[in-house]
Protein backbone atom coordinates (compact mmCIF):
# COMPACT_ATOMS: atom_id res chain seq x y z
CA UNK A 1 0.00 0.00 0.00
CA UNK A 2 1.12 3.40 -0.33
CA UNK A 3 -0.19 6.82 0.62
CA UNK A 4 -0.97 10.04 -1.71
CA UNK A 5 2.22 11.95 -0.58
CA UNK A 6 4.19 8.57 -1.86
CA UNK A 7 1.49 8.28 -4.75
CA UNK A 8 3.01 12.23 -5.88
CA UNK A 9 6.43 10.61 -5.34
CA UNK A 10 5.79 8.00 -7.85
CA UNK A 11 4.69 10.45 -10.54
CA UNK A 12 7.52 12.95 -9.98
CA UNK A 13 9.88 9.95 -10.74
CA UNK A 14 7.12 8.67 -13.81
CA UNK A 15 7.84 12.24 -15.17
CA UNK A 16 4.63 13.84 -14.39
CA UNK A 17 4.61 17.45 -13.03
CA UNK A 18 2.91 18.10 -10.01
CA UNK A 19 -0.38 19.44 -10.72
CA UNK A 20 -0.99 16.87 -13.33
CA UNK A 21 -0.39 14.34 -10.70
CA UNK A 22 -2.45 16.00 -8.09
CA UNK A 23 -5.31 15.65 -10.55
CA UNK A 24 -4.62 12.13 -11.48
CA UNK A 25 -4.74 10.85 -8.23
CA UNK A 26 -7.88 12.76 -7.45
CA UNK A 27 -9.05 11.37 -10.37
CA UNK A 28 -8.30 8.14 -9.35
CA UNK A 29 -9.53 8.60 -5.39
CA UNK A 30 -12.52 10.25 -6.09
CA UNK A 31 -11.37 13.62 -4.60
CA UNK A 32 -10.41 16.99 -4.84
CA UNK A 33 -7.06 18.76 -4.84
CA UNK A 34 -7.80 20.69 -1.41
CA UNK A 35 -8.72 17.03 -0.20
CA UNK A 36 -5.56 15.83 -1.15
CA UNK A 37 -3.01 18.63 0.23
CA UNK A 38 -4.80 18.06 3.33
CA UNK A 39 -4.86 14.18 3.35
CA UNK A 40 -1.29 13.13 2.26
CA UNK A 41 -0.94 10.35 4.48
CA UNK A 42 -4.25 8.71 3.28
CA UNK A 43 -3.85 5.32 1.60
CA UNK A 44 -4.37 3.81 -1.86
CA UNK A 45 -6.03 0.07 -1.87
CA UNK A 46 -4.16 -1.85 -4.65
CA UNK A 47 -6.50 -1.34 -7.15
CA UNK A 48 -6.18 2.40 -7.15
CA UNK A 49 -2.34 1.84 -6.93
CA UNK A 50 -2.48 0.38 -10.64
CA UNK A 51 -5.07 2.60 -12.03
CA UNK A 52 -3.17 5.23 -11.12
CA UNK A 53 0.26 3.52 -12.18
CA UNK A 54 -1.70 3.26 -15.39
CA UNK A 55 -2.89 6.59 -15.96
CA UNK A 56 1.05 8.38 -14.91
CA UNK A 57 2.78 5.85 -17.96
CA UNK A 58 0.11 7.12 -20.00
CA UNK A 59 0.39 10.67 -19.38
CA UNK A 60 4.37 10.43 -19.33
CA UNK A 61 3.68 9.23 -22.96
CA UNK A 62 2.02 12.44 -23.62
CA UNK A 63 -1.67 11.68 -23.58
CA UNK A 64 -3.83 14.60 -22.99
CA UNK A 65 -4.71 15.08 -19.19
CA UNK A 66 -8.14 15.74 -20.32
CA UNK A 67 -8.28 12.48 -21.85
CA UNK A 68 -7.25 10.14 -19.10
CA UNK A 69 -9.28 12.08 -16.85
CA UNK A 70 -12.32 12.46 -19.27
CA UNK A 71 -13.01 16.40 -18.58
CA UNK A 72 -12.21 19.83 -19.06
CA UNK A 73 -13.08 23.05 -18.18
CA UNK A 74 -13.55 25.51 -20.58
CA UNK A 75 -14.81 29.51 -20.04
CA UNK A 76 -16.57 28.03 -16.51
CA UNK A 77 -17.91 25.19 -18.02
CA UNK A 78 -17.05 21.30 -17.11
CA UNK A 79 -16.87 19.24 -20.34
CA UNK A 80 -16.53 16.13 -20.64
CA UNK A 81 -13.79 14.87 -23.94
CA UNK A 82 -12.64 11.43 -25.63
CA UNK A 83 -9.87 11.16 -28.08
CA UNK A 84 -13.07 12.08 -30.56
CA UNK A 85 -12.89 15.09 -30.04
CA UNK A 86 -10.13 18.54 -29.68
CA UNK A 87 -9.30 19.34 -25.91
CA UNK A 88 -10.89 22.64 -25.96
CA UNK A 89 -8.12 25.33 -25.46
CA UNK A 90 -8.13 28.65 -23.36
CA UNK A 91 -6.85 30.32 -26.47
CA UNK A 92 -10.54 29.39 -27.97
CA UNK A 93 -11.90 31.42 -24.74
CA UNK A 94 -10.33 34.57 -26.98
CA UNK A 95 -13.44 33.78 -29.61
CA UNK A 96 -16.12 32.99 -27.32
CA UNK A 97 -15.72 36.12 -25.37
CA UNK A 98 -15.46 38.25 -28.88
CA UNK A 99 -18.63 36.76 -30.05
CA UNK A 100 -20.22 37.49 -26.84
CA UNK A 101 -19.56 40.95 -26.79
CA UNK A 102 -21.04 41.39 -30.37
CA UNK A 103 -23.90 39.40 -29.59
CA UNK A 104 -24.46 41.54 -26.49
CA UNK A 105 -26.66 44.39 -28.10
CA UNK A 106 -28.49 40.99 -30.33
CA UNK A 107 -32.30 40.29 -29.70
CA UNK A 108 -32.87 36.51 -30.61
CA UNK A 109 -29.57 35.72 -32.40
CA UNK A 110 -29.04 32.68 -34.58
CA UNK A 111 -25.66 31.61 -34.18
CA UNK A 112 -23.74 28.70 -36.01
CA UNK A 113 -20.25 27.36 -34.55
CA UNK A 114 -19.01 24.85 -37.35
CA UNK A 115 -16.69 21.67 -36.71
CA UNK A 116 -17.82 22.15 -32.78
CA UNK A 117 -15.97 18.93 -31.26
CA UNK A 118 -17.06 18.69 -27.79
CA UNK A 119 -19.55 21.40 -28.17
CA UNK A 120 -17.39 23.60 -26.14
CA UNK A 121 -18.11 26.78 -28.43
CA UNK A 122 -21.38 26.87 -28.76
CA UNK A 123 -22.17 25.79 -25.25
CA UNK A 124 -19.97 28.39 -24.24
CA UNK A 125 -22.60 30.57 -25.94
CA UNK A 126 -25.87 29.24 -25.13
CA UNK A 127 -24.52 29.69 -21.36
CA UNK A 128 -23.62 32.92 -21.32
CA UNK A 129 -26.10 34.25 -23.88
CA UNK A 130 -29.33 32.04 -23.19
CA UNK A 131 -31.45 34.02 -25.64
CA UNK A 132 -29.09 33.05 -28.45
CA UNK A 133 -30.28 29.90 -30.99
CA UNK A 134 -27.19 28.06 -31.17
CA UNK A 135 -26.53 25.44 -33.71
CA UNK A 136 -23.40 23.44 -34.44
CA UNK A 137 -22.31 21.12 -36.71
CA UNK A 138 -19.54 18.62 -37.07
CA UNK A 139 -18.36 15.96 -39.72
CA UNK A 140 -17.54 13.43 -37.40
CA UNK A 141 -20.66 11.88 -35.63
CA UNK A 142 -18.42 10.69 -32.94
CA UNK A 143 -17.57 14.21 -32.07
CA UNK A 144 -21.58 15.09 -32.39
CA UNK A 145 -21.97 12.25 -29.58
CA UNK A 146 -19.83 14.00 -26.85
CA UNK A 147 -21.46 17.23 -27.88
CA UNK A 148 -24.70 15.68 -27.37
CA UNK A 149 -23.55 14.53 -24.00
CA UNK A 150 -22.53 17.61 -22.79
CA UNK A 151 -25.67 19.29 -24.33
CA UNK A 152 -27.41 17.31 -22.43
CA UNK A 153 -25.56 16.72 -18.76
CA UNK A 154 -25.51 20.89 -19.00
CA UNK A 155 -29.20 21.53 -19.65
CA UNK A 156 -28.23 23.75 -22.44
CA UNK A 157 -30.27 23.70 -25.32
CA UNK A 158 -28.60 23.41 -28.71
CA UNK A 159 -29.05 22.13 -32.37
CA UNK A 160 -26.45 19.71 -33.37
CA UNK A 161 -25.93 18.74 -37.03
CA UNK A 162 -23.68 16.47 -38.73
CA UNK A 163 -22.25 18.18 -41.84
CA UNK A 164 -19.02 18.50 -43.70
CA UNK A 165 -18.66 22.51 -43.76
CA UNK A 166 -21.78 23.98 -45.80
CA UNK A 167 -22.28 20.38 -47.29
CA UNK A 168 -25.38 19.92 -44.98
CA UNK A 169 -26.36 23.63 -44.33
CA UNK A 170 -29.07 23.97 -46.75
CA UNK A 171 -30.17 27.70 -47.39
CA UNK A 172 -29.91 28.77 -43.90
CA UNK A 173 -28.66 31.96 -42.59
CA UNK A 174 -27.38 33.03 -39.44
CA UNK A 175 -26.79 36.49 -37.15
CA UNK A 176 -23.12 35.02 -36.30
CA UNK A 177 -20.82 32.40 -37.41
CA UNK A 178 -18.08 31.04 -35.35
CA UNK A 179 -15.30 28.68 -35.82
CA UNK A 180 -12.13 27.33 -34.75
CA UNK A 181 -11.34 24.44 -37.48
CA UNK A 182 -8.37 22.16 -37.88
CA UNK A 183 -5.49 25.12 -39.05
CA UNK A 184 -2.38 23.25 -38.70
CA UNK A 185 -0.58 22.91 -41.97
CA UNK A 186 0.01 18.77 -42.67
CA UNK A 187 3.47 18.06 -41.93
CA UNK A 188 4.27 20.64 -39.43
CA UNK A 189 6.61 19.13 -36.77
CA UNK A 190 4.48 20.75 -33.84
CA UNK A 191 1.86 17.98 -34.82
CA UNK A 192 4.32 15.12 -32.73
CA UNK A 193 3.18 16.68 -29.59
CA UNK A 194 -0.71 16.32 -30.49
CA UNK A 195 -0.64 12.89 -31.84
CA UNK A 196 -2.97 11.69 -29.54
CA UNK A 197 -5.82 14.14 -30.75
CA UNK A 198 -7.91 13.40 -33.84
CA UNK A 199 -6.09 14.50 -36.92
CA UNK A 200 -8.92 15.53 -38.31
CA UNK A 201 -9.60 18.52 -36.07
CA UNK A 202 -5.94 19.75 -36.36
CA UNK A 203 -4.86 19.58 -40.19
CA UNK A 204 -6.00 21.03 -43.13
CA UNK A 205 -4.01 21.04 -46.26
CA UNK A 206 -0.02 21.95 -46.46
CA UNK A 207 -0.67 25.72 -45.37
CA UNK A 208 -3.13 24.66 -43.34
CA UNK A 209 -5.69 27.02 -44.76
CA UNK A 210 -8.22 24.67 -46.33
CA UNK A 211 -10.67 24.22 -44.04
CA UNK A 212 -10.54 28.35 -42.86
CA UNK A 213 -11.00 29.31 -47.22
CA UNK A 214 -13.84 26.75 -46.94
CA UNK A 215 -15.36 28.15 -44.32
CA UNK A 216 -14.65 31.69 -45.87
CA UNK A 217 -15.59 31.59 -49.13
CA UNK A 218 -19.52 29.85 -48.39
CA UNK A 219 -20.25 32.01 -45.31
CA UNK A 220 -21.49 34.65 -47.23
CA UNK A 221 -24.43 32.80 -48.26
CA UNK A 222 -25.00 31.90 -44.96
CA UNK A 223 -25.12 35.05 -42.21
CA UNK A 224 -27.55 37.80 -42.77
CA UNK A 225 -26.25 41.53 -43.91
CA UNK A 226 -24.53 42.99 -40.96
CA UNK A 227 -23.82 39.33 -39.20
CA UNK A 228 -20.46 38.75 -38.20
CA UNK A 229 -17.66 35.50 -39.06
CA UNK A 230 -15.36 34.93 -36.27
CA UNK A 231 -12.44 32.45 -36.85
CA UNK A 232 -9.24 31.33 -34.65
CA UNK A 233 -6.57 30.41 -36.81
CA UNK A 234 -2.84 29.37 -36.21
CA UNK A 235 -0.12 32.53 -34.82
CA UNK A 236 1.14 33.35 -38.13
CA UNK A 237 -2.32 33.30 -40.03
CA UNK A 238 -3.83 36.39 -39.10
CA UNK A 239 -2.63 38.23 -42.35
CA UNK A 240 -3.55 35.02 -44.50
CA UNK A 241 -7.36 34.90 -43.01
CA UNK A 242 -7.92 38.62 -42.91
CA UNK A 243 -6.82 38.72 -46.82
CA UNK A 244 -9.38 36.44 -47.08
CA UNK A 245 -12.02 37.67 -45.67
CA UNK A 246 -11.31 41.07 -47.97
CA UNK A 247 -11.18 39.05 -51.04
CA UNK A 248 -14.57 37.33 -50.05
CA UNK A 249 -16.49 40.62 -49.35
CA UNK A 250 -15.93 41.49 -45.39
CA UNK A 251 -15.65 44.80 -44.14
CA UNK A 252 -14.32 45.54 -40.82
CA UNK A 253 -11.84 42.84 -40.43
CA UNK A 254 -10.21 42.72 -37.39
CA UNK A 255 -7.83 40.20 -35.16
CA UNK A 256 -7.50 39.69 -31.74
CA UNK A 257 -4.81 38.86 -29.49
CA UNK A 258 -4.99 35.10 -27.21
CA UNK A 259 -4.05 35.69 -23.55
CA UNK A 260 -0.31 34.76 -24.34
CA UNK A 261 -0.87 38.16 -27.34
CA UNK A 262 -0.79 35.74 -29.91
CA UNK A 263 -2.79 37.28 -32.83
CA UNK A 264 -5.37 34.12 -32.76
CA UNK A 265 -9.05 34.80 -33.89
CA UNK A 266 -9.91 37.28 -37.30
CA UNK A 267 -13.05 37.89 -37.97
CA UNK A 268 -15.15 40.41 -40.30
CA UNK A 269 -18.57 41.19 -41.32
CA UNK A 270 -20.72 40.91 -44.14
CA UNK A 271 -21.37 43.64 -46.03
N1 LIG B 1 -4.82 25.32 -31.05
C1 LIG B 1 -4.49 23.95 -31.32
C2 LIG B 1 -3.01 23.77 -31.18
O1 LIG B 1 -2.26 24.33 -31.94
C3 LIG B 1 -4.93 23.55 -32.70
C4 LIG B 1 -6.39 23.64 -32.84
C5 LIG B 1 -6.86 23.65 -34.23
O2 LIG B 1 -6.22 23.21 -35.19
N2 LIG B 1 -8.00 24.21 -34.38
O3 LIG B 1 -2.58 23.10 -30.27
Amino acid sequence: MITVAEGLVQARHAGVDRLDAQLLLGHVLGRSRSWLLANDDAALDATQQQHLRQLLTRRAGGEPLAYLVGEKEFHGLTLQVSPAVLVPRPDTETLVDWALELLRGANDPQVLDMGTGSGAIALALKHACPRARVSALDASAEALAVARGNAKRLQLDIELLQSDWWQGVGGRRFDMIVSNPPYIAEGDAHLAALQHEPVQALTSGVHGLDALGQIISGASQHLNTGAWLLLEHGHDQAAAVASLLVTAGFGEVTTRPDLSGTPRCTGGRRA
